[in-house]
């Protein structure tokens, strides 16, 4: 949650100076020991980055939360599937419910996009 008074002015990005740690206050996470963001500014800690964005606190040596910005450390896979001759009969938007509903692949967390084209 952004904050809008002294030191965070409404910024995204605010940085822990005792442990050069960032943090995206747009998902923060409240949790016992997670983020602490209220207790980094009790603490006087807090600092925010000009322009307010990651690369900057990245240039200025800041190491990324654990918590708030393990999406950054997060991949995805592009996979291309041969259908079988069932989908031939079917409809595009029948065949992307039926992926994205009988789907296991392995790590996968979230199917983000499914598109059905021609096997050229
Ligand atoms: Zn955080």
């Amino acid at each position: 949650m952004r904050r809008k008074g002294n030191p965070a002015f409404g910024r995204r990005f605010l940085g822990n100076v005792n442990k050069k740690e960032v943090h995206d206050l747009d998902n923060e996470k409240t949790g016992a020991h997670e983020c602490q963001i209220n207790e980094i500014i009790k603490a006087k800690h807090a600092r925010t980055f000009s322009p307010d964005s990651l690369e900057q606190a990245n240039r200025e040596g800041y190491d990324y939360c654990a918590y708030c910005l393990s999406y950054t450390l997060m991949k995805k896979a592009l996979i291309t599937v041969k259908l079988g001759p069932e989908a031939a009969r079917m409809s595009n938007t029948e065949i992307v419910k039926d992926i994205r509903e009988g789907s296991e692949i392995p790590l996968c967390s979230e199917i983000e996009k499914v598109e059905v084209m021609k096997n050229a």
